[in-house]
């Protein structure tokens, strides 16, 4: 068998791959983090980035570089429901408010401090198979943008390389709680279009689209529609965009006096969970588990996988416990931390209105400021919709309306 030049091969440089490669490397560990990307580089996906996400990056060390970018914080959540809006605030005592960031600058931030922390950077370094021995990955083959065959090893490859992930693909793992794409959404960017800290939600029937501030005094706005009208819309995409925002008289006017910065992004994905691991390989970030962007909670996610998985991978590699007990309990800490919220964000992602007593919460969660404070953070990510929307404290947010 090959020898392991790396501990580590991390398939994949943005919100995954760089903090599991930077976490890992910051325990010692010979690390080599590879994606066929150069940074800073843009990607298909808007960037919301709630507090839990914002208080993992202090725990690193890297809030003060997003800080210094200049990207404005945003200290309110507002979800306007037509007959009436729910506005909170998002943020816990630690981390109080939520950004922005656009990929380009985040991204990029990753990948630096990965490469600070001591693991090998290969940009546009293309993985074109998994390597296989003895019944386990053990490393990688691919070439550079010179077009060379490189062939490396390691203890462990991890795929942090998105939704359409080639080492899943390789290892082909068990996929569960499995939904088909739901909704299609685009996004542009506004100048002119101040959003005063806020982000903002309007739902409306069959439809659901959200602004926020970002980098250079710009504001991302992304709508989307049932999947189901992928087809009869996609001719005429800004139309339809434009049609929809129409939906919030007052936002629309908002928008036809800015001026609009760039072409329309957009898309629509798949639900699932994968298992996370197996021999020699693991998955972090939409790699092992993708969701709706509805609610905006996959760059968070990421970290978390990465912490996760740093710290079992670090448990295997010393020895305190084994690989199938450590990465088990990666995935377990995973799926019953994100369950709650796959299943709100899934059914939200379905733009059809919600049963008439989750309507009635609603309502009575409208008014009462520390239940929209609440709302917030579990739009947020910041508390589990399983907790809040729990029989007691509903019952508490309905016996206070009453
Ligand atoms: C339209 C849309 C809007 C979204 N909005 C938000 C939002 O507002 N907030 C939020 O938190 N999340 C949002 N998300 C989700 C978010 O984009 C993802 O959850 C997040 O990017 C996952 O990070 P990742 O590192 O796992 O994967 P990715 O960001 O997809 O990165 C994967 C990397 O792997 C590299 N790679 C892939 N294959 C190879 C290969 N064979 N060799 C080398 N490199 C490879 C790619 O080049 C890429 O750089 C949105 C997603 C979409 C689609």
């Amino acid at each position: 068998m090959a020898e392991n030049r790396y501990d580590a091969i991390v398939v994949g440089a943005r919100c995954a791959g760089s903090p599991t490669a930077m976490l890992l490397a910051r325990k010692g560990y010979k690390v080599l983090v590879v994606d066929r990307a150069r940074f800073p580089s843009d990607t298909v996906s808007t960037h919301l980035l709630h507090p839990p996400g914002v208080a993992a990056l202090r725990r690193w060390g890297l809030l003060d570089r997003l800080l210094a970018t200049g990207c404005p914080p945003i200290d309110t959540y507002a979800v306007d429901f037509g007959p009436f809006t729910i506005s909170g605030a998002p943020g816990t005592e630690k981390a109080p408010v939520a950004y922005g960031p656009r990929r380009t600058v985040l991204d990029k931030l990753l990948v630096d401090a990965a490469s600070e922390a001591g693991a090998e950077v290969r940009e546009g370094f293309t993985v074109d198979e998994v390597v296989l021995g003895d019944g386990r990955v053990t490393g990688v083959r691919g070439h550079g943008r010179d077009g060379g065959t490189v062939t490396e090893h390691a203890r462990v490859v991890v795929g942090a390389d998105g939704r359409h992930s080639l080492v899943a693909r390789a290892v082909k793992p068990e996929q569960y709680h499995e939904k088909p794409q739901l909704l299609c959404g685009y996004y542009t960017y506004w100048s002119g279009l101040p959003m005063h800290g806020r982000f903002k939600t309007w739902i409306r029937p069959d439809r659901a689209f959200a602004a926020w501030p970002t980098n250079d005094d710009l504001t991302l706005v992304i709508g989307g529609w049932p999947f189901a009208e992928l087809e009869a819309n996609r001719g005429d995409v800004e139309g339809n965009y434009l049609k929809m925002l129409e939906l919030a008289p007052e936002f629309a006017d908002q928008v036809r006096a800015a001026t609009r910065e760039a072409r329309f992004v957009g898309t629509a994905v798949p639900n699932w969970f994968r298992k996370p691991y197996g021999p020699g390989w693991a998955l972090v970030g939409d790699a092992g588990y993708n969701k709706d962007f509805i609610t905006a909670q996959g760059m968070h996610d990421a970290f978390r996988d990465a912490e996760l998985c740093a710290a079992a991978l670090d448990e295997t590699f010393t020895g305190a416990r084994s690989f199938e007990v450590a990465m088990g309990e990666y995935q377990s800490t995973r799926d019953q931390q994100v369950l709650p919220m796959y299943e709100l964000t899934t059914e939200l992602a379905t733009l059809e209105p919600p049963p008439p007593e989750f309507q009635h919460l609603l309502a009575a969660i409208h008014g009462n400021q520390d239940a929209m404070d609440g709302f917030a953070r579990v739009t947020a990510g910041a508390t589990s919709p399983a907790e809040f929307f729990s029989e007691e404290n509903a019952g508490r947010i309905l016996a206070a309306a009453r």
